[in-house]
């Protein structure tokens, strides 16, 4: 998992660049881990600009997170957090490298 991501959470990234290419907002889904269909963000906006905020995406921006066993070493790349070792006969678990 990268920064700012929380566990039992989706945590799909999108990324959606400025007019001018060289700046982007970043979006966070915050829907539960391995739903179905498009990811989702919404949030309300306050002050003088008040406003409801939603937006809906397909494709996560963010790349995938390695992680390895602490026993068999296996390697597996994989967005979604990662408990135990999916080898069978392997008690490891799994840890970001
Ligand atoms: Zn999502
Ligand atoms: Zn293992």
């Amino acid at each position: 998992m990268s920064d700012g991501d929380l566990q039992g959470i989706c945590n799909a990234r999108l990324h959606i660049p400025d007019e001018h290419g060289d700046n982007h907002a970043e979006m966070q889904c915050r829907m539960l881990a391995g739903h179905e269909g498009v990811h989702f963000e919404s949030y309300m906006r306050g002050g003088n600009n008040y406003s409801y905020v939603s937006v809906s995406w397909t494709m996560d921006d963010a790349p995938p997170v390695e992680w390895e066993c602490t026993d068999c070493k296996k390697l597996v790349k994989d967005r979604r957090y990662m408990d135990e070792c999916p080898e069978n006969n392997c008690d490891g678990w799994m840890v970001k490298k």
